[in-house]
């Protein structure tokens, strides 16, 4: 496909995403909360990310950025940088330079994401039961299991947990390192990354399986914290996580999902 036609291709179904994760209804996100992003073809030289400050639920599509896929990542590795040095190396992430917008604050996650995390899209937002769990006491412990077999056919084995770090490049470079360290855990990218104190990044191939994703995921943190009135959460066994993650029937499961997503379009 001519690269112009796959750069739109791609800001089309990324405008939708952000208006799904966008909609009221979700209580994913309010005012200018979250971002989403998406890469543009294969080689993912370049990404589609949301300007800063715009409103997910009711952004245009002129409201988006065309990121550097390497520059971007880069951003992970400054140190030091005071807020006009964030501006700067933002501003020069971006592929179109006559962009008017910011980029989010949150481009260097994004391009991890993308990159260590192999993803092809990427959607983050602050749904309310995720707050509840990661701005508590006892978030790690709520988060050391699995609750139920769907839980790991959709948003995998285990979430990849970041602790409370500056937004900007500490924090990117915080999660690239988690990512990196779920990967050698898990052999697999992580689908769901949390943000202590902050959020969820919600990893998927594309932007159907960000949905997928951030509605199961937000789903789980509902019956977690309902499972604190009950006494406490009974996690599933290693034993039985690893059975659900690796079985034949569930691995169709999810494959099968994947086609009902793309019939129902
Ligand atoms: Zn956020």
């Amino acid at each position: 496909m001519n690269i112009d036609l796959l750069t739109a291709e791609t800001l089309e179904k990324l405008h939708d995403l952000a208006h799904w994760l966008g909609d009221p209804v979700r209580d994913c996100a309010i005012l200018a909360e979250g971002n989403v992003s998406a890469a543009v073809g294969a080689d993912k030289k370049t990404f589609w990310l949301k300007a800063s400050g715009s409103s997910l639920a009711s952004m245009r599509p002129d409201e988006f950025v065309l990121m550097d896929t390497e520059r971007s990542l880069s951003i992970c590795d400054y140190e030091n940088l005071d807020d006009e040095g964030i501006t700067r190396v933002l501003t020069e992430a971006k592929a179109d330079p006559s962009s008017p917008h910011r980029p989010s604050t949150e481009a260097g996650l994004h391009a991890a994401c993308l990159v260590e995390g192999e993803a092809g899209a990427v959607g983050h937002t602050h749904p309310v039961p995720f707050l509840q769990i990661l701005c508590s006491e006892r978030a790690e412990e709520a988060l050391s299991g699995r609750l139920f077999p769907d839980e790991i056919v959709v948003t995998g084995p285990a979430p990849c947990l970041v602790p409370y770090v500056d937004p900007g490049p500490p924090l990117a470079r915080a999660s690239r390192e988690a990512i990196i360290k779920y990967k050698a855990e898990w052999g697999v990218p992580p689908k769901v990354v949390l943000l202590r104190n902050h959020g969820l990044f919600a990893l998927g191939k594309d932007v159907e399986e960000v949905k997928r994703v951030t509605s199961m995921a937000t789903k789980v943190a509902r019956a977690l914290v309902g499972t604190f009135a009950m006494g406490g959460p009974r996690f599933m066994t290693p034993e039985a996580v690893n059975r659900i993650w690796t079985r034949p029937d569930e691995i169709y499961r999810l494959d099968k999902l994947d086609r009902l997503q793309l019939r129902s379009k």
